[in-house]
């Protein structure tokens, strides 16, 4: 594009390729004169996008774009040739002549967009010293209030849009045109006549055109600009200060125009993207004031979403500076839906998320001035792996003691792996996930693993294991009290007080040594200890239908009539069982201990195993 003498080659010849896209790319030595990084235009897990330092071009093995220095400034920031020729001469500090453009229409456009750069700027610096007017002390109270210092409003330029609509447009309308104003999206206005076209299409006949009155649209806000990557302002979002049905609503920002597309902005990437390559992550808050509050604080490598989920542009964006992340919000919280798109979209560009959860639910705003920066440090080091935050979140709601339970938590899991893109990133998942779930059955673990790899939805519950002799006596023992157990003939097996006994003992075992836990049985056994003791009829209980079910099953069947001698073997077979199981559960811990590398934990769960071991060999 560049012809030889033009401008466009005496920016072409003094320009550092491998620092231009090196801005945007976070690029590797891999030759004498070769640079390779992960491709800015595709997306890519293995770098295959590469910048030849002396031949000044770049190419892509992957998606095969490929170019010279200013092709790759158009692309990436989605401007024309002779704005990307400007932007190269300013980063190499080459002074720039009139532009030149290569089309009307192009030119046109390019002039629209510095255009409104200027205005924003202009209007930025405006509200800027509004912040200073008197009518402005409660804006200023309102940033103290919130820990705001004067470094950290200058930093930032937050200002002030007085109460009334026309200062900003006066302070402007000077400097650029009234199509220039409404094009920039900081402005409403009432048409002097009415301007819509009749039904007919027509438009009504007009007086003369009569200037129209244009106000601003923010108007007693708090500003905090929007900027582009390169630092310049294309929008704002307004803080209310007042309430009630005149205030608007409590945020307003900037509609979209032609320099500003909500869904590829954002917010601090400007002054944030050289901590986060130089870091290699970022931190993701939720609210421009979290924002500024985790920059303030010294961590500079801190973006806000500002409450909407990711979009793809966005993902790209933040890619290109680095794949790994801190989530610093609640994913449960109020906007929990936002959050789990942007969890989704993050995990299936193969970002590494943790997940940063601040105690008492405190925003990192509030926490950071409640606690400090070291505490909010501390939390940061601390931040959970998505993917066991997912599997904390699952044991919590779904309790992994019975075998049904966890078959809701690895369903709960299951849509969240399938969003990995390695099938063998998904695998390792699937085992992590069996064994922080103590997922005893194979067949479960088989299915798990299944489901994971090849993306299937859900897996099913395994067959209930059938409810053990022992299990039934103890509901027998259990549901004893007050109704005679009689043998087959009619006859009453044993003096009533006998039977009181044998409930007695049954519930003292169960309720001291809790034998009854994980067993099929379990919530009919532990329905019955609710109950009262002595209870007339069981049946009556408040039960599940298939507790009922197990009950009226139990109860009606020909067994033998309840000794002494039963119940106590009954209960040596639960004790047993009850040992395998802590065992089995004691191997999980052992090899979560095995892969957190955590030394002390595992001394000391081998000694438990030992014991353990023993007293099964004596049982
Ligand atoms: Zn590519």
């Amino acid at each position: 594009m560049s012809t030889p003498g033009s401008f466009a080659d005496t920016v072409k010849q003094q320009a550092d390729i491998v620092r231009i896209v090196g801005d945007y790319v976070k690029l590797k030595k891999s030759g004498a004169q070769n640079f390779t990084g992960l491709c800015p235009f595709h997306n890519e897990k293995t770098p295959s996008f590469s910048v030849h330092a002396t031949r000044q071009f770049y190419h892509c093995f992957g998606c095969g774009v490929s170019g010279d220095v200013f092709s790759f400034v158009q692309k990436v920031e989605n401007i024309t040739f002779p704005e990307a020729v400007r932007a190269v001469a300013q980063k190499m500090g080459i002074p720039v002549p009139r532009q030149e453009f290569s089309g009307p229409g192009e030119a046109q456009e390019a002039k629209l967009r510095t255009a409104l750069l200027d205005l924003h700027q202009r209007a930025c610096a405006f509200f800027e010293a509004q912040l200073r007017i008197p009518e402005a002390a409660v804006a200023r109270e309102y940033l103290a209030g919130r820990g705001l210092t004067q470094e950290t409003i200058a930093t930032f330029r937050i200002g002030y849009a007085p109460d009334s609509g026309f200062p900003l447009r006066d302070h402007l309308k000077g400097s650029f045109d009234e199509e220039l104003l409404k094009a920039s999206g900081l402005f409403s206005w009432k048409e002097a006549n009415d301007q819509r076209p009749t039904a007919n299409g027509q438009r009504p006949a007009t007086n003369g055109q009569r200037p129209t009155a244009l106000y601003s649209k923010f108007r007693n806000r708090i500003l905090f600009p929007i900027a582009n990557e390169a630092g310049k302002v294309i929008a704002f979002t307004g803080r209310a200060l007042s309430t009630g049905d005149k205030a608007g609503p409590k945020y307003l920002n900037s509609p979209e125009t032609a320099i500003y597309s909500k869904s590829r902005v954002l917010y601090n990437l400007d002054r944030a993207r050289e901590a986060i390559r130089k870091l290699d992550y970022a931190i993701l808050v939720e609210g421009q004031m979290d924002c500024i509050a985790v920059f303030a604080a010294g961590f500079h490598n801190v973006i806000a979403s500002s409450g909407t989920a990711f979009t793809e542009a966005q993902v790209r964006l933040l890619a290109r500076f680095s794949k790994k992340i801190v989530v610093n919000f609640d994913p449960d919280a109020a906007g929990a839906a936002a959050a789990d798109r942007s969890l989704a979209l993050l995990v299936g560009e193969d970002f590494e998320i943790k997940v940063l959860t601040l105690d008492a639910g405190l925003d990192p705003d509030l926490f950071l001035r409640k606690r400090g920066r070291e505490a909010y440090a501390d939390a940061l080091k601390g931040s959970q792996k998505y993917f066991d935050y997912l599997i904390d979140r699952a044991r919590a709601s779904f309790p992994a003691r019975t075998p049904e339970g966890k078959v809701k938590a690895v369903n709960f899991l299951l849509p969240h792996i399938h969003r990995v893109p390695s099938r063998i990133a998904r695998d390792e998942l699937a085992k992590e996930v069996a064994q922080r779930l103590g997922i005893e059955s194979a067949l479960l673990m088989q299915d798990l693993r299944h489901a994971a790899s090849t993306r299937s939805s859900t897996v099913q519950p395994p067959a209930e294991p059938p409810v053990t002799d022992a299990e039934r006596i103890l509901i027998r023992a259990l549901a004893a009290g007050g109704q005679l157990d009689v043998e087959p003939g009619g006859n009453p097996a044993s003096e009533p007080d006998e039977q009181l006994d044998f409930q007695r003992q049954a519930r003292y075992a169960l309720t001291t040594e809790r034998l009854h836990l994980g067993l099929s049985a379990e919530s009919l056994l532990e329905a019955l200890l609710a109950g009262e003791e002595d209870s007339a009829d069981p049946m009556a209980l408040p039960l599940s239908d298939s507790d009922r079910r197990l009950l009226a099953s139990t109860l009606l069947r020909d067994d033998p009539a309840l000794t002494a001698e039963l119940l106590e073997e009954a209960l040596e077979a639960l004790r047993r069982r009850h040992l395998e199981r802590q065992r089995a559960q004691l191997r999980n811990q052992i090899a979560e201990a095995e892969r957190k590398n955590d030394a002390q934990a595992l001394a000391r769960l081998i000694q438990e195993k030992v014991k353990l071991d023993r007293a099964l060999a004596l049982s």
